[in-house]
């Protein structure tokens, strides 16, 4: 398996993000750093057309900038009568700066002006999922390894749990009768788009 060394930068500024990645490198005694720890990194313009073109831009710039190799997910939901939205503007879905419970009322309205959206019975007309794309990349910015991870659910039509970040509350899981904001960070990578996408990026690595 390819040596990362003992340390990781993230190239992220979401605490959220960063409390579920943690676990994921510490069981391969790697030490998770993100932006969080790199107050004067400027903001990285991310203005990609897919997940992964955004992560391997996070990701060399971060690289480049700080002379190491980095790590990036670039994430968001996906909602099929939504035509994918908000997709890779998941993040700012109802505007700068970035705000989770803005983002959830916007989805919930835009849900609303679809026809047949009326409570309970959107649980099976609101198929949707997470994607995550996570891309790693050396000191000089080369791509080492570029995967994708996902997780299908469903937009309930009011929030539910107070974990997790970003849509968690809206994003129900049938199979567990659950919202991923009431699953705990374990139990959360266990199926989620990012513990998926981190699980293909520990199959690459150990061929590399
Ligand atoms: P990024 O930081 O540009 O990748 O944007 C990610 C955005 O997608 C977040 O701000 C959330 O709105 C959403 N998102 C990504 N992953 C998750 C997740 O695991 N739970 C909830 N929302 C997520």
């Amino acid at each position: 398996m390819k040596n990362l060394g003992s340390e990781i930068v993230v190239a992220t500024r979401n605490a959220g993000k960063v409390k579920e990645l943690e676990p994921l490198f510490r069981q391969k005694g790697i030490e998770v750093k993100s932006l969080l720890d790199y107050p004067d990194m400027p903001d990285i313009i991310e203005d990609g057309d897919t997940f992964a073109a955004n992560a391997l831009i996070k990701a060399r710039a971060i690289a480049l900038h700080l002379g190491i190799p980095a790590l990036a997910d670039d994430s968001g939901l996906c909602v099929d009568r939504l035509n994918g939205e908000p997709g890779v503007y998941s993040a700012r879905y109802a505007g700068e700066p970035s705000n989770d419970e803005a983002n959830n009322r916007k989805l919930l309205e835009e849900l609303s002006k679809l026809p047949r959206f009326d409570g309970e019975q959107t649980r099976s007309l609101s198929p949707a999922r997470f994607v995550s794309a996570i891309c790693l990349v050396d000191a000089g910015g080369q791509v080492v390894s570029a995967v994708e991870g996902s997780c299908e659910g469903e937009i309930l039509s009011s929030p539910r749990g107070d974990k997790g970040f970003g849509y968690d509350p809206l994003f129900y899981i049938p199979a567990m009768d659950k919202t991923m904001a009431e699953l705990s960070i374990d139990q959360k990578n266990a199926i989620s788009h990012r513990g998926r996408a981190i699980q293909a990026l520990w199959d690459d690595l150990e061929n590399k």
